[in-house]
């Protein structure tokens, strides 16, 4: 969670931290602060609780500097306040510095070596910066100083530390949490994510963990705790900046609902050879063929688009798929098969609790495949293979497109391996055609945007509560549209296997209650949900229904195009995006940023 940037040697420092935060401020944005300096012991710190823009209606013009670090937060430890809000500061205020992530022994920390210390916030934080400081007191040099905090802190943080009397040098370390390094022209960046340095460079250096950088404005010097120097390459990164505008539209959430038929047609050249077949890296498909079971690990959307591949995975590769919730698995590893391959899927693949699960994976020697939106990222870099989204930058907290592209990927890495394998689904599903006629699906059901935010207006105007149901692969869609819902509209909601409920959830129902109930084209499944529905109705439910066209009956409420029954989730969807995106507009609430949430959740 959280944002850090920093820079050093330019002159336009503050526009450089504001502009990056306002790029981050998806990570975390509960409050913010930046620190900037004019010199030797002239620095300014300033700090707000709230937005990126409370923040920037607190800077006067004449915050100018050129070397600077700033931090969107997601608190952990104490709440959003001024005094808990980033850059913290030493004792003496000689430091400064940004954290994303947990100390963990913080308060070891503080009984063993800061017992005399006062402090003015809550946070973990503060402990490391004051530690830093108390070493200096001691006589150390600074960077002897941040080594020796740096070996004694456990936990994960990305750190950004400025001393005010010495302001042409950031010191940078990370363990756990990203953050990686842009190199300018006269000057050099520090960020969390490379999306907030484009507008600067694109040029940029990965840090591994438990390495230590020296930034300066001529010079960056990457060493491992102990001193000692490491060789590092930059690399340039293709990224655009017009992906990460929201254009003309209100919301990023809008935008990237609207941008999925594009990403189906990105997947499928992205994965397809000269002759139009699909294709996916050897040694992936031969990864999975030498699996006995196939585990999922992922977090919240990613773990439903898991649960949407489970189908076409297990009859297209004839290999048994397992789900797992990461932040489960982690520490709990249950018993696992003979030749287990570990599937992570992480739209920013920097999730820490699936991360926590690949570090295990890496010591059991399981091999492992990353399913990201982002190349170079953590997840990506630290498993055997990656397959990337294609889907380009999520803004919205809410994830969409990724949701749709991990499904689409999924399917592709499924056609690949039937296909080497002789499989007979596999040679009949045309993936190419078939994600195509997703594509067009997609389309149709974006061209009823109006008639679905009426019937969002009518049925979720003042209700503080309501249900999705659908069976099969439409009951795992149930779960992924009642966690749309709920994350950015707050109304409660449940996804539930429609045969389920009458086994107590149906108690809940009561005069009014929305009930959404998806069907798609499976005629069997379709008549038994048509039944459940009866059951709500009967006892005062607001039914609402989202049915494949092919089956869909004359009072059904939206229809959706048919599309190949793997596929079906991605299609289902779509239409419960759009219902989130409406009720939450109809609330007068902050579409793209719902409380208490953060984009990429990089604690564990
Ligand atoms: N643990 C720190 C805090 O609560 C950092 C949280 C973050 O990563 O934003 O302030």
């Amino acid at each position: 969670m959280c944002g850090i940037v920093g820079v050093v040697g330019n002159k336009n420092a503050t526009d450089i931290l504001m502009q990056g935060l306002e790029k981050l401020e998806y990570r975390g944005y509960d409050s913010a602060g930046i620190y900037v300096s004019e010199g030797a012991s002239k620095g300014r710190l300033i700090k707000s609780v709230g937005r990126i823009a409370d923040l920037r209606s607190k800077l006067g013009i004449d915050v100018a500097g050129s070397t600077g670090i700033g931090h969107t937060r997601w608190a952990t430890h104490g709440p959003a306040s001024e005094s808990n809000a980033h850059p913290h500061t030493s004792e003496t205020a000689r430091f400064v510095l940004v954290h994303n992530g947990v100390i963990e022994n913080y308060l070891q920390i503080k009984e063993e070596y800061l017992s005399a210390h006062t402090f003015r916030g809550q946070t973990d934080t503060e402990i490391a910066v004051h530690l830093v400081g108390q070493f200096v007191e001691e006589g150390l040099s600074v960077l002897e100083a941040f080594k020796k905090a740096l070996h004694i802190i456990e936990g994960s943080y990305a750190f950004a530390l400025v001393d005010s009397e010495n302001p042409d040098t950031i010191y940078v370390a990370k363990n756990k949490s990203p953050l990686l390094i842009g190199v300018g022209d006269g000057y050099n960046m520090v960020c969390s994510d490379a999306m907030a340095m484009i507008r600067e460079t694109s040029e940029f250096m990965e840090i591994h963990d438990k390495e230590l950088v020296v930034l300066t404005k001529d010079s960056i010097s990457v060493s491992d705790y102990d001193g000692n120097a490491l060789e590092r390459e930059t690399y340039t990164a293709e990224l655009d900046l017009s992906d990460i505008g929201k254009g003309t539209y209100p919301y990023y959430m809008l935008k990237e609902i609207d941008e999925q038929p594009t990403v189906m047609r990105k997947l499928i050249s992205a994965y397809t050879d000269e002759a139009g077949q699909i294709t996916v890296d050897d040694a992936i498909v031969k990864a999975v063929q030498n699996a006995d079971r196939i585990y999922i690990l992922a977090a919240g959307t990613s773990y439903h688009a898991g649960f949407a591949s489970k189908d076409f995975l297990e009859k297209l590769t004839d290999t048994p798929v397992e789900l797992g919730i990461s932040s489960e698995w982690g520490y709990n590893m249950p018993l696992l098969s003979k030749n287990p391959l570990f599937i992570m899927i992480s739209q920013s693949g920097e999730t820490a609790d699936s991360r926590q699960v690949l570090v295990k994976a890496n010591e059991m020697g399981i091999p492992t495949l990353t399913v990201t939106n982002v190349p170079g990222s953590t997840l990506s870099r630290e498993a055997t293979h990656t397959m990337l989204l294609h889907a380009g930058p999520e803004i919205a907290v809410a994830s969409t497109k990724a949701y749709t592209a991990q499904i689409a990927t999924l399917a592709i890495l499924a056609k690949a391996v039937g296909d080497a394998n002789g499989n007979s689904k596999a040679a009949e599903f045309d993936l190419v055609r078939e994600l195509s006629l997703v594509a067009q699906s997609i389309e149709a059901t974006l061209s009823e945007k109006d008639l679905i935010k009426e019937k969002v207006e009518q049925l979720l105007e003042t209700t503080r509560n309501a249900f999705y149901i659908g069976r099969g692969n439409d009951y795992y869609v149930a779960m992924e549209a009642s966690l749309k819902l709920k994350e950015i509209s707050y109304i409660q909601c449940e996804g539930f296997a429609a045969g389920e409920l009458k086994h107590g959830t149906i108690s809940l129902i009561e005069e009014g209650v929305p009930v959404l109930a998806l069907i798609s084209n499976n005629e069997v499944l379709a008549s038994h949900t048509r039944g459940n529905i009866q059951e709500v109705s009967a006892r005062g439910a607001n039914v609402l229904t989202i049915v494949d066209e092919a089956i869909a009956r004359e009072d059904d409420d939206i229809r959706v195009r048919t599309v190949h029954p793997f596929l079906s989730s991605i299609a289902m969807v779509i239409p419960t995006q759009l219902i989130a995106y409406y009720a939450t507009l109809q609330r007068g609430l902050d579409v793209d940023k719902p409380r208490n949430l953060a984009k990429s959740v990089t604690v564990e």
